[in-house]
């Protein structure tokens, strides 16, 4: 941290003065919000609409890194995760609460820096924050947001529904936020052991973006929106793609075929990948933090998918009994193992 900082202890505002501050900037945007922070509770009006709640609980060391996590990239990601929940189940989010639990380490400067990204995620999804909680933690940071969206009931896509003969599809592209990671990881135990070693960043900022400040695919669900299309089960992908199609398959009932060559990555994580030895279709199968969407739609929309860069076909929904399968380039049929992405240490 540079000396000319100013480094305000949390004390000296309190926690109603610190909340005060920290949201003052927020304005809200949906109709639906009619009390954001401020009283006991928030109240939302959804009218006709469905309900629908995702939360998530992010630890400091657990889920993310403040030696290269700055914190508004984390306040930013932190609302993303939340809302590609919301849009995996083809709604919209419009609120979200935000709480955390801070250790003395953190001052005033540094939350307005968390709140920054907060802000920013709000701003470009339109999303209005309408409360949360403050308290202190012994050590670390630990942040839960939750995030609220509606839907029209009939909109509403499970991860229950794929059928025999579904296709698989993919947003964008695969593996990157994991080869971010890796680069960030490796930075870091460089400057641990040299600090005074420049960190060689330049040569993958897309990876590095995939990772820090990953978006969520609001712009499928309007897609989709526009096409008049209903996928017939769906997810977001945050632990990897193979164990997540599993999440689809085992709740609809269904086996499924991935193949490798329709698997979508991007040139910069192949080569990454390559350079850290490691095999690419792994790391777009099991690297996790994508939120990328995967769905599964009736061959009869095909075309809708097909013609738009966004999306790839991958694959098919067979039958149970034929389990989950990765067809390799080769014409290898090998079983997908959910490796996927495990904080407890797998
Ligand atoms: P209570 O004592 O009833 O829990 P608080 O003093 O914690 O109330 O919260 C006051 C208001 O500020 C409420 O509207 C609450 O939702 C909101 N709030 C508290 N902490 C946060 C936070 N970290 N981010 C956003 N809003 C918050
Ligand atoms: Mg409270």
């Amino acid at each position: 941290m540079a000396d000319d900082k100013k480094v305000t202890p949390v004390s000296k505002l309190g926690e109603f003065g610190l909340i005060e501050h920290l949201t003052k900037g927020f304005t809200t945007v949906n109709p639906g919000t009619i009390k954001a922070v401020g009283d006991d509770a928030a109240i939302i009006d959804n009218k006709a609409k469905l309900t629908v709640v995702s939360t998530d609980l992010l630890i400091e060391g657990i889920h993310f890194d403040l030696m290269y996590m700055p914190l508004k990239h984390l306040g930013y990601k932190s609302v993303i995760v939340n809302l590609s929940d919301i849009y995996a189940m083809n709604a919209e989010p419009k609120q979200i609460t935000v709480s955390i639990a801070i250790s003395s380490r953190f001052t005033v400067e540094a939350l307005e820096e968390l709140y920054e990204g907060i802000k920013l995620a709000c701003h470009n999804y339109k999303v209005d924050l309408i409360g949360g909680d403050t308290t202190s933690s012994l050590t670390g940071l630990v942040i839960s947001i939750t995030a609220i969206g509606e839907a029209m009931p009939e909109d509403i896509v499970y991860r229950n529904g794929a059928k025999v003969g579904d296709l698989i599809c993919v947003s964008g592209d695969l593996g990157s936020a994991y080869l971010g990671l890796k680069i960030l990881e490796r930075e870091k135990r460089i400057y641990l052991e040299h600090p005074d070693v420049q960190p060689e960043l330049e040569d993958a900022p897309y990876l590095i973006g995939r990772q820090l400040k990953p978006e969520a695919r609001k712009d499928v669900i309007q897609y989709f929106k526009e096409q008049g299309l209903k996928p017939t089960a769906m997810m977001d992908l945050s632990d990897g793609l193979s164990s997540d199609i599993m999440h689809i398959c085992k709740q609809s009932g269904t086996g499924c075929e991935i193949n490798e060559s329709q698997v979508p990555i991007s040139e910069e994580a192949y080569n990454m990948a390559i350079k850290f030895n490691l095999d690419p279709i792994t790391c777009a199968l099991n690297g996790g933090e994508d939120y990328e969407l995967l769905f599964t739609i009736t061959p009869e929309d095909e075309t809708k998918v097909a013609n738009d860069e966004n999306f790839s076909i991958i694959g098919q929904i067979t039958e149970a009994d034929k389990g989950y399968m990765l067809v390799t380039k080769g014409g290898n049929r090998h079983k997908l193992t959910a490796q996927g992405w495990n904080h407890f240490g797998g």
